[in-house]
């Protein structure tokens, strides 16, 4: 199959089989090989073009090939996204393509006590999702650190801007490693969006679909 052709690990390719996956989506045809070499990427896609699988099956390839124990209080993988709802979905499917790795995927949202969430991270965690409010608080209470992740992944850019977390965003990335992979979604390319892509990503693959 053409996701065989890609070169994804196995036990990834078994999860798309049980889902039933076949071909790709246009924008996963477009985005997994650039994401593979690691390249940063800038996507303009909306909901439902398949972009969760787009930027996740090459991410969790990449953090299973050179799978180690995340260190105490910290994620490998950032997802940010605005709402509950996106995010819950994005950590589902997640789950779904990681079922047969070895990599532990939470989410992290607010509106629900925090004593459990950051309980969930003490032992650190591969792919961590999240709304910017809360993965704030959970940073202010030294829950998490930012210290270690190496892929970075901003969801629903446009929304983001929308709901006002222009600012809570710019201080996140501030507190992301140099050294990492940043991929940026986005449904439309306004001009805030544009200068704040330039800020966050580096020479990104641009998709649009
Ligand atoms: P998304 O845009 O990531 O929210 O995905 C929209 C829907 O398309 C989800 O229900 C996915 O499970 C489904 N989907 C994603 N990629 C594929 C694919 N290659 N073949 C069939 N369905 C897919």
């Amino acid at each position: 199959s053409y996701f065989e052709s890609l070169g994804l690990a196995e036990p990834i390719l078994r999860a798309l089989n049980a889902k039933g996956y076949a071909e790709p989506t246009p924008i996963q045809r477009q985005a997994i090989p650039a994401l593979m070499e690691g390249r940063d990427l800038l996507g303009i896609a909306q909901t439902g073009t398949g972009k969760t699988a787009a930027f996740s099956l090459p991410s969790l390839h990449r953090l299973a090939k050179d799978a180690y124990k995340p260190k105490p209080a910290s994620c490998r993988m950032l997802v940010l996204s605005p709402t509950r709802e996106l995010a819950a979905q994005i950590a589902e499917n997640m789950s779904r393509y990681a079922k047969h790795l070895a990599l532990n995927v939470e989410c992290v949202f607010g509106g629900v006590p925090v004593g459990k969430q950051s309980r969930r991270l003490v032992p650190g965690v591969d792919v961590l999702v999240a709304t910017p409010g809360r993965l704030l608080d959970l940073i202010d209470q030294r829950a998490l650190t930012l210290r270690h992740v190496e892929i970075f992944v901003l969801d629903e850019a446009d929304q983001m801007m929308d709901l006002g977390f222009i600012k809570p965003l710019t201080r996140i990335a501030n507190m992301l490693p140099e050294n990492r992979q940043s991929l940026f979604f986005s449904a439309t390319m306004p001009r805030a969006i544009a200068d704040l892509t330039r800020k966050f990503i580096k020479d990104p693959v641009k998709v649009e679909v």
